[in-house]
């Protein structure tokens, strides 16, 4: 490699909302507007890393279905009137997915029920952002380890104000030839208050002004800043658990739900199920149920359903509520169809790649010109 490489990748850092932030780093003069896939943050740093959509990488959803090989399984003996709200029983789920599942990806427990999760499994289970971070299938991040790369990663396990600080450093130092960032801090922010907040504006400025200061030390240097989606103001939400659990249906014999923000998932073991759950979500004017050619244009079309047998997408700007995410509501969100306005990102570089409209999938060899993700044995 003859100039080093600096990734800056800032979850939800959406092309609408760059623009209307004014956003633009100094030194960065190409900007490229980035189609996302479906799904949240995991398939779409799977896609950026492997340059593949989420059925090919085989990571969509933070959370898949099973009824026979779940590492929450063993939740079956604990006494059905201990919530899983309870701090303690939340500590023991995490310390055996870290210490028995070894479980290194990013996950979180939020508020599914232990009724269902005794069925869900965890697809992801490595550290996207290390070397062999997606089981079976290679990353730039693998190719420029076997390339002999020095690599610098910090990611969503630092503070973003020291992970900028450890990347001046090591940049300063000559540490690295590969420089990777993440953050999820706008992502947070943009949940809590929405895009057009002024903590987001000033949020936006200060990584101008870390990333103009890194380009400072050193311009001769190959700079890609970017993020993985969008993010969508939320103006209303809709109830769908109750309608569901009023069909008095049996989970795990009929079928097993999972109720994401903008996404409700089901996987149907009986035709009564698979008949009243379409029938239900196709009275519900906020969301699709999604069809086979959809899934297969979305990159979303596995032939073995473990994220679902019925895909039901919600309407940009319209949560479920209550989710398994939470009860409360937030006033951004994202997960919607890709090709709603606001799910777009946003990269600004000092490369020019020729391009003024891409897919994340491209930027995989963007980072590796002639990148190839392959399966890996
Ligand atoms: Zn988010």
């Amino acid at each position: 490699m003859r100039y080093p490489t600096v990734v800056i990748l800032i979850d939800a850092l959406g092309f609408v909302l760059a623009e209307r932030s004014g956003f633009h780093p100094d030194g960065l003069s190409h900007r490229i507007r980035l189609r996302t896939v479906p799904g949240f943050s995991q398939p779409a740093l799977s896609s950026i890393f492997t340059g593949v959509p989420p059925d090919k990488h085989g990571l969509w959803m933070m959370y898949s279905f099973t009824r026979d090989k779940s590492p929450f399984r063993w939740l079956s003996i604990i006494p059905k009137d201990v919530s899983e709200k309870r701090l303690w029983l939340k500590r023991i789920i995490n310390w055996k997915l870290k210490r028995i599942d070894r479980v290194r990806s990013y996950y979180n427990l939020y508020d599914i029920p232990r009724k269902v999760l005794r069925y869900l499994d965890l697809p992801a289970r490595r550290n996207i952002f290390m070397p062999e971070g997606i089981e079976g299938m290679n990353t730039v991040i693998d190719e420029l380890s076997r390339r002999g790369s020095r690599i610098f990663v910090r990611d969503y396990h630092t503070p973003e104000a020291m992970a900028f600080d450890q990347l001046e450093e090591a940049f300063e130092k000559g540490d690295a030839d590969f420089y990777l960032l993440y953050t999820a801090e706008l992502d947070a922010d943009l949940h809590k208050y929405g895009t057009t907040h002024e903590n987001i504006k000033a949020h936006l400025n200060w990584y101008s002004e870390r990333i103009e200061n890194l380009l400072s030390i050193n311009k001769e240097i190959k700079m890609l800043v970017f993020g993985d989606h969008g993010m969508c103001d939320v103006h209303g939400s809709l109830s769908i658990i109750d309608k569901i659990e009023s069909l008095n249906l049996k989970i795990p014999q009929d079928y097993i739900p999972f109720y994401d923000s903008t996404i409700a998932r089901f996987r149907v073991y009986s035709e009564k199920a698979e008949r009243k759950i379409i029938d239900t979500l196709s009275d519900l004017s906020s969301g699709v149920i999604l069809d086979d050619n959809e899934k297969k244009k979305l990159g979303i079309d596995y032939a073995d359903p473990i994220y679902g047998d019925i895909i039901f997408l919600v309407n940009p700007g319209e949560i479920i509520l209550p989710s398994y995410m939470s009860a409360e509501p937030v006033a951004g969100m994202h997960g919607y169809h890709p090709d709603n306005e606001g799910m777009f990102s946003s990269m600004y570089t000092n490369v020019d790649f020729g391009v003024e409209d891409a897919s994340i999938m491209d930027i995989a060899d963007f980072i590796l010109p002639g990148f190839k993700s392959e399966k890996r044995g």
